[in-house]
Formats: C-alpha cells, structure tokens, sequence
C-alpha cells in the first residue's frame, strides 16, 4: 500500500475536530505508530528530537534534525522546521504552539526525555495522546483492512513453512532463523518476532528461543509476525508436533481448536470485547483447563502489533465494523507443554472477517 497524501490529510481533519471536541489545544507526537498514521512518515525515536506539533487551529509543524528536514513529509500541508545541531529543540515545540496553550495532549509514546522538561516549560494540564488518538486508530478502513489482509495472506506463508523444518534435533534458533527468512521472503519489510516454543518452553506464552533441540512427540508452539512495506503487521500462532504428541495433548488441542473457533464465531458489531474473551475461556474452563489459560484473548492490530481494542475481562467496548484484533487463546501446562492458535480478525458490518487462513489442525502429529 502506498501512502497517498489523501489518508493523512482527511486524518488530520479529524484529530483537530477530536482535539476541538475534548477541548484540547493540541497534540504532541514523537516517533510512533500515530506519527506515521497522520504523516504517512516513518521514522525511529532517537535522542534527536522529532516531533509533530499539530495544534486544534492554526498551523501544524514537524520539528527535526536539519538534517533531516528533507525527509519529513511533503504536500500535507505541515510546515517543517528543521533544527540545528547546537539549537533548543525544545524551544522550537514551544514555539510551535498556540499562545496560552492550557490543555495538551501527549502522545502515549512520546519519550519522557522530552515530556519531562516540556511539562516544565509550559503551564498546561496534559492528557494522553490516546485520548484522541485512540477512537480513530481502533477503526481500520478499507485500506488498512486490505494492509492487514496482505500481511496476514504473507505470515500464513511463512508460518505453513515450519511444517517442513520440524523434525527431531532441529533446535528452536534455527527455526526461527529460518522463519525469520521466511517471513521477510513472503513480503514483509521487517521481521518482528519469531517465539519458538518447544516441549516445557511451549508453557511460557512469550518464550522467544532457545538452543533447545526438538525431541520426538514435542509440540512446539511457534507465534511470528512481521512489518509490511505499508507499516501494517502480521501475527499468527500455529502450534505443531514432531511426532505423536500423546493422548492427553491431543485432547487438551482439541479443546483448544473449540475453544478458538468459539471467539471467531462471537464476533460481531454490538457484542462486547470481554464477551469474545468469555467465549473462547469458557470452553477451555468446561474441559477442566481454565486456571491454564493465563492471558487475555487478544489485542488489536494495524501499525502496532499490540493496539486497541484488547479482548479481555472488563473490557465493555462494543465491537464495531473496521476493528481488528488477534483471538488467541492458549492452555499452558508448565514444566511440560502449551499450546496456543492466533488468527487476526476484523469486525465487519454483519460478522467477522478471518484474515488467517494457515491450516490450524495440529501439522506434525502423526
Ligand atoms: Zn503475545
Ligand atoms: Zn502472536
Ligand atoms: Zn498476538
């Protein structure tokens, strides 16, 4: 997906009427998933300020290095005003806002190395940058949906490519060596992480991976994701075996396989992101297994792996058309196995959309 100026542009309208209507004068951002959502401008936070001042009324600014001013984004109509190497950063966002600003909205990535001092240099109340940016993040629209649907299409790629590589003595670092290569050969820009979670290390939900070799009958429990080109992510869960696992993880998968299909079959507009939690954690709690489901259900996803909304217990957000979040839940038996299936999904205006389609039965266990 390129980004054209249209998105960033129509964005910007809407923060300001956000901003006007919470009664805020303006927005910081730093380097993050919202600066690149108004600007179409990736870029890393570095100890070098770089930050977007976009006030309610009047004139928006990037303040940067100099030296990377020619990099800043064009035709959006924000003014860029690049900072020398011995200038006052600091000073230059200041400037860039409103006179008598009282209330300000911080971004929620927004480093403290610059929030701290700032708070110091401007008499105003702040407010997190979610406050505004939240509501229009969590609804995807149809571009981002068919960004989330490519880096999805992508990891089922990649993901289907461990079934090849799983064999006794291959050690967890080098499937994820060469899913990392994978998921980069399928079209992501960046890999993000590769969990390989083999035999007792499949009972930590965020093992990365080890030097542990795969035994004869492991289930190994391998959750990837990636970065496309457009900024938007993949994530999937696949747990496969190397072998017969035994009969009691073939039952306990089964209970997972329900359980799983039972959170995509709650999503709907109206029902309620604990409701999808509820779902898929009463099935795994019939079978005996719920004290082993030891995270929520999910998060949402788009320019950040882990973003609004999240699917958990007290969550009484309503779903509504153009949300997209993961449903993953997982049964972890500690010291001896886990397993977890992980589909990105997006709530559309009569039911859900699956955007995985990778094969979800146990591969390997024959
Ligand atoms: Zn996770
Ligand atoms: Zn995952
Ligand atoms: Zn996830």
């Amino acid at each position: 997906m390129t980004t054209t100026a249209a998105a960033p542009i129509a964005r910007i309208h809407r923060v300001r009427a956000a901003l006007r209507a919470e009664e805020i004068d303006a927005i910081l951002l730093g380097p993050s998933a919202d600066f690149r959502y108004l600007t179409g401008y990736e870029t890393m936070p570095m100890e070098r300020l770089t930050m977007l001042v976009l006030p309610a009324e009047g004139e928006a600014r990037i303040v940067t290095p100099a030296f990377e001013a020619s990099l800043a984004p064009a035709g959006l109509g924000i003014e860029v005003d690049g900072w020398a190497e011995t200038a006052d950063p600091l000073a230059r966002v200041v400037d860039a806002l409103p006179r008598g600003v009282r209330r300000v909205a911080a971004g929620d990535q927004l480093d403290a190395m610059f929030l701290v001092p700032l708070q110091t240099r401007l008499d105003a109340d702040w407010v997190l940058g979610s406050t505004v940016m939240r509501p229009l993040r969590m609804i995807k629209d149809a571009d981002e949906i068919a960004a989330l649907a490519d880096a999805a299409a992508a990891v089922d790629r990649a993901v289907a490519r461990a079934a090849e590589l799983l064999r006794p003595g291959i050690t967890e670092r080098e499937i994820a060596a060469e899913l990392d290569r994978a998921i980069r050969d399928e079209g992501h820009e960046q890999t993000d992480f590769t969990d390989i979670g083999s035999g007792p290390n499949g009972a930590s939900p965020h093992h990365s991976f080890s030097d542990r070799a795969i035994e004869p009958g492991d289930p190994v429990v391998i959750d990837i994701g990636g970065r496309m080109a457009s900024g938007y992510r993949s994530d999937i869960t696949r747990t496969f075996a190397a072998g017969d696992p035994g009969e009691e993880f073939l039952e306990l998968y089964a209970v997972l396989e329900a359980a799983q299909a039972a959170g995509r079959r709650a999503v709907r507009p109206g029902a309620t992101c604990e409701s999808v939690d509820a779902a898929c954690r009463d099935v795994i709690a019939q079978a005996g297994y719920g004290d082993a489901f030891i995270h929520r259900t999910g998060h949402g996803i788009g320019l950040d792996v882990h973003e609004d909304p999240y699917i958990v217990e007290g969550n009484r957000l309503p779903l509504e058309p153009g949300m997209a979040f993961s449903i993953e839940p997982g049964i972890y038996l500690p010291g001896r196995f886990g397993a977890r299936i992980e589909d990105i999904v997006v709530v559309t205006d009569d039911g859900v959309r699956e955007l995985n389609a990778a094969d979800r039965s146990l591969v390997g266990a024959d």
